[in-house]
């Protein structure tokens, strides 16, 4: 098996991948979580790699728990997103060894999935976003969809006065009956707000409530749960396992929504997969751009029992997220009737573009000698 002797990683300021060696010869990819990608590699080469050097890579979830107690006075954000680099690399690792997909190493299969085609946009009027997510539905087959409520972290106030008011209804209306709809207020609301919103939602037939209040605020947003029939969600900046721990205990939401590169990789997500499976809710976990954290989303819902009914699968493209393009060899994205296929290759089953990494700025941290 061999222990990690090297560990690279390529980035710009939006998206970090990382290959781990280890002394044997092998091989794989994984990547941090986007934005501010570079900063995080900075903190991968200096609180995480020293640490990984010259260990085995069997145990991801021990040695990553390691990880965290060596910097254990610097939890928070950037240290799970720079563990993210080295957990998603070591599942590619283990699934390339064996010629397996990550998918069957969870102890799932390779199949379609559903995927919601999830607008990131606000600044788009009710009438754009209706029609641009009708076409969706006609051209894609798909027959999920997530828009925009409030502001993010709005405090009561929209994007424009009214906005909330009508993009509810006028997409609704426009996508009609035998569509699941999702809205995402990004912490929006004060929980007054956000249950009359929720009012408008449940009688437009919005079924998927997510993060109406700020986040943080567990209090507030069970308050929301409470009063409504439609499943509150959230949880996609939540990295702390004591803070899932409260919010599944307390039932701040109907459904979990970890995201895979904020939490620090497969192996944490799966502990927060599995605290909400004891307490009977599904996890639809957040994967709101087309980098490696869909790949890897893909892989866990295809794996774990309560997987949410979809995948989130950005609608953005070049216009929006141009540092997304030409990530990937081929078109690991592709869409058919809906759904995606989760990679049947060896470990994520992707191949990262060359050209890209020859782009990239380049660090290693490695065991001399
Ligand atoms: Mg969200």
């Amino acid at each position: 098996m061999g222990n990690i002797s090297r560990l690279e990683t390529f980035s710009n300021e939006f998206v970090c991948f990382v290959r781990a060696t280890t002394d044997g010869g092998a091989t794989g990819w994984g990547q941090c979580s986007t934005y501010n990608a570079d900063i995080t590699a900075q903190v991968f080469h200096r609180q995480v790699a020293p640490h990984a050097l010259g260990q085995a890579t069997d145990d991801i979830f021990g040695l990553v728990q390691r990880i965290e107690e060596k910097e254990h006075k610097f939890p928070g954000s950037y240290r799970c997103r720079a563990l993210a680099g080295l957990d998603t690399a070591l599942w590619d690792m283990k699934g390339r060894r064996v010629g397996r997909p990550v998918v069957e190493l969870l102890d799932g299969e390779p199949c379609a999935i559903r995927a919601y085609a999830s607008s990131m946009k606000r600044d788009i009027t009710p009438e754009d976003e209706a029609a641009r997510l009708c076409r969706l539905r006609d051209e894609q087959g798909f027959d999920a969809f997530k828009w925009r409520v409030g502001a993010e972290c709005g405090r009561d106030v929209d994007e424009w006065p009214g906005r909330t008011e009508a993009v509810v209804p006028t997409v609704a209306r426009a996508l009609g009956d035998g569509v699941a709809k999702l809205v995402d207020a990004n912490s929006g609301f004060s929980p007054a707000r956000a249950i009359e919103v929720g009012r408008l939602l449940e009688a437009e037939g919005v079924s998927h409530y997510e993060e109406p209040c700020p986040y943080w605020e567990l209090a507030q947003t069970k308050e929301v749960t409470d009063a409504l029939d439609i499943d509150v969600t959230g949880g996609e900046q939540d990295w702390d396992l004591a803070t899932w721990a409260r919010m599944i205990e307390m039932r701040a939401v109907d459904i979990v929504q970890p995201d895979v590169m904020y939490m620090g990789g497969i192996a944490r997500t799966l502990l927060v997969a599995r605290m909400a499976a004891k307490a009977g809710l599904s996890c639809t976990p957040h994967s709101a751009n087309l980098s490696l954290v869909t790949i890897c989303t893909m892989h866990l819902l295809g794996a774990i029992p309560n997987a949410g009914k979809y995948l989130e699968f950005s609608i953005e493209g070049a216009d929006y997220y141009p540092w997304q393009q030409n990530l990937f060899l081929g078109d690991p994205f592709a869409v058919h009737d809906g759904k995606l296929c989760i990679p049947d290759g060896p470990g994520w089953g992707v191949e990262i573009n060359p050209a890209w990494l020859d782009a990239a700025a380049y660090q290693k941290s490695e065991i001399e000698g």
